[in-house]
């Protein structure tokens, strides 16, 4: 098995595959102004196993896109919807996010947790603003700088891991350049670091090991996610996803 297989063998059963929480999401949605009951049609992009689109779904009762390009990420999220109910509000795209298949303003809003990075967050929201509508929304969670003073391992690591990693600032500044117009920012506290995707992650390390009969593939996995998460216990202070929320400004 290589490297990614083993990957989504160890994310796919996690409620979230990234930093985040149900409340984050909510209060994201409180900042969008989104509103229920007005036929909203909103993209997850990097989707994963959907706890973000379900909550969308649920809550704005919307059409959601669910776009990930790894299938089997989107199996659990078909298999979750249908189980809550959800089946005929989201569809799951397979599809890169660098390559959507939405027409020209088309959404009522983008979301992505966790995600942008992939493309970078640059290139993903000038990318992604032909897909909204006049006065679209935009919310992605991005890993940002608390400080402009830090630990120098942990400047060394993330510029190393992805060197567009900046301070809120220096983010927002991005947004306004790019046309969209910021309408909420806050940093994901240290719960949905911890409780809600190191903690879980780390429960299910030995399962994964046995699976993998502890293989040096497997253990080079394990190893490589605890290193990340002492890095975070040492300096949770400084480093955080920041949840940015923008309108796209008017054509
Ligand atoms: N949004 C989910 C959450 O918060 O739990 C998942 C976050 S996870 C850190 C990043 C997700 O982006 C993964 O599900 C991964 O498969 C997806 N991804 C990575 N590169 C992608 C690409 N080029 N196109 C679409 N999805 C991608």
């Amino acid at each position: 098995m290589d490297d990614l297989a083993l990957l989504v063998d160890l994310h796919r059963e996690g409620a979230r595959q990234g930093p985040g929480g149900d409340a984050e999401t909510r209060l994201a949605i409180a900042l969008s102004g989104l509103r229920s009951g007005r036929n909203l049609k909103i993209a997850d992009i990097g989707c994963g196993t959907g706890a973000s689109a379900r909550i969308l779904a649920r809550d704005l009762d919307a059409t959601v896109a669910a776009v990930d390009f790894l299938p089997e990420f989107l199996a659990e999220l078909d298999a979750a919807a249908v189980r809550e109910g959800l089946g005929d509000r989201i569809e799951t795209l397979e599809a890169s996010m660098d390559a959507l298949p939405f027409d020209d303003a088309s959404l009522d809003a983008i979301w992505s947790e966790g995600a942008i990075y992939n493309m970078g967050f640059a290139a993903g929201i000038r990318a992604w603003r032909r897909f909204l509508k006049p006065g679209g929304v935009l919310a992605v969670s991005e890993l940002t700088w608390l400080t402009r003073e830090r630990p120098d391992e942990l400047t060394a690591h993330w510029m190393q891991e992805y060197p567009q990693v900046d301070v809120a600032s220096a983010k927002i500044a991005l947004l306004e350049e790019n046309g969209y117009t910021p309408a909420g920012y806050f940093a994901l506290p240290r719960t949905c670091w911890l409780d809600n995707y190191y903690r879980p992650i780390q429960a299910r390390f030995g399962r994964f090991l046995a699976r993998h009969a502890h293989s040096d593939a497997a253990a080079a996995i394990v190893a490589a996610e605890e290193a990340e998460i002492a890095l975070y216990e040492r300096n949770a202070a400084f480093v955080s996803y920041g949840f940015y929320v923008a309108r796209k400004t008017g054509d």
